[in-house]
């Protein structure tokens, strides 16, 4: 495995623009690179910092802006964004106009009844521990995480309005919402004067519930889509195909992926989309990806990494733009 070299003074590609597609989200000003990365894995206390740091800087000097991270990452729990407040301060503050940071509150942060869910009272005081872990004046994006029913949808996007009001972030997202809940949110936060920027829900080959009501109404507000998991957590790579590596989230890396949740995949579908990639001479990560990227709703595809090479491949993977028709019919008679 190649390793690539920490030096001490990072300086980014003067080429990193060269290649990066930037999609417009939603109706917004904001251009997001079409490729994220999302710091869920793999940059909690318990990682190796240097690798960490190494997938980061990869991923800024290949075009990378948008950095997709929640209070919770780890774990432990905030150490993810500890992880990228220190490579921010030993590496990109000097770049820190070039990159839209996010973070995200709703999920269990902390025990007791302000640690979760989507009171003004968690939302607020997570994002000010958001900033103090990374050493931030403020967020690119704040999020929330998930809709919360036992708080008034009001209450929620209140917060979040404020959070912008403050200056500690500049724009506002959700996650997880039902496209019912999204258009709700959308519409109060707009009477709150301040626009909702972007919904972040799972999307991928194997996941296309977003295309049947969540992008129209998403698309209706002027909201931009970014898919999280666009590799179904490394299942749209092809590497459960032939068993499990040990290596691997299912290899007993993840709570979130075991061989349980592997076992509820119809991997015979994905090798069969792994063939129509073959025939299209392109690898089948690559094909996974730029078929997210077909519909201009996608701002972005969030990409998880465990190693620098991992995330040069997602990056390289969308650089011929997205998939086109021939390949695209061929997907849909297998997805069906
Ligand atoms: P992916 O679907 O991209 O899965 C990433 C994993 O797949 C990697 O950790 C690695 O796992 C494997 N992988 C990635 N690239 C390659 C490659 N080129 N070759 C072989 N294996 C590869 O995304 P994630 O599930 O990690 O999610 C991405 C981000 O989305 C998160 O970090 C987070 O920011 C966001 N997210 C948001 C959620 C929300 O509720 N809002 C929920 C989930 C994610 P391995 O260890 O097996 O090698």
């Amino acid at each position: 495995m190649e390793m690539f070299q920490v030096t001490d003074v990072y300086r980014a590609q003067e080429s990193r623009y060269d290649t990066m597609e930037y999609r417009r989200c939603g109706n917004s000003g904001l251009r997001l690179s079409a490729v994220a990365l999302g710091l869920w894995h793999n940059f909690g206390g318990y990682d190796v910092y240097d690798n960490a740091r190494n997938i980061v800087r990869r991923a800024f000097d290949m075009g990378v802006t948008y950095f997709d991270l929640a209070n919770n990452y780890g774990p432990p729990f905030g150490s993810a964004e500890e992880t990228f407040g220190r490579i921010l301060r030993q590496d990109l503050a000097p770049y820190r106009d070039e990159v839209v940071i996010a973070t995200k509150a709703g999920y269990t942060m902390q025990p007791g009844p302000y640690g979760r869910c989507g009171s003004r009272k968690y939302l607020l005081a997570s994002l000010d521990a958001s900033l103090r872990r990374m050493g931030l004046g403020y967020v690119d994006i704040f999020y929330h995480h998930c809709m919360d029913p036992e708080t008034p949808l009001e209450e929620s996007m209140g917060a979040l309005a404020q959070a912008v009001h403050s200056g500690k972030a500049l724009y506002v997202g959700l996650s997880n919402y039902s496209p019912e809940q999204a258009e709700q949110a959308a519409r109060l936060l707009k009477e709150m004067g301040v626009p909702c920027l972007i919904e972040q829900s799972r999307y991928h080959m194997l996941e296309r519930e977003p295309e049947k009501e969540l992008f129209p109404a998403l698309r209706k507000n002027g909201v931009g889509f970014c898919a999280f998991s666009p590799l179904a957590q490394g299942i749209l790579t092809g590497k459960y195909n032939r068993g499990i590596p040990e290596d691997s989230r299912a290899g007993g890396k993840s709570i979130y992926l075991t061989k349980d949740r592997l076992a509820s995949f119809d991997l015979e579908q994905v090798r069969r989309l792994e063939k129509v990639a073959e025939q299209a001479g392109i690898s089948l990560t690559e094909l996974a990806l730029r078929w997210a990227l077909r519909l201009p709703e996608v701002a972005t595809l969030i990409v998880g990494a465990r190693t620098p090479e991992q995330l040069e491949q997602n990056v390289r993977a969308v650089q011929a733009g997205p998939l086109e028709c021939a390949c695209l019919e061929q997907i849909e008679r297998i997805l069906l």
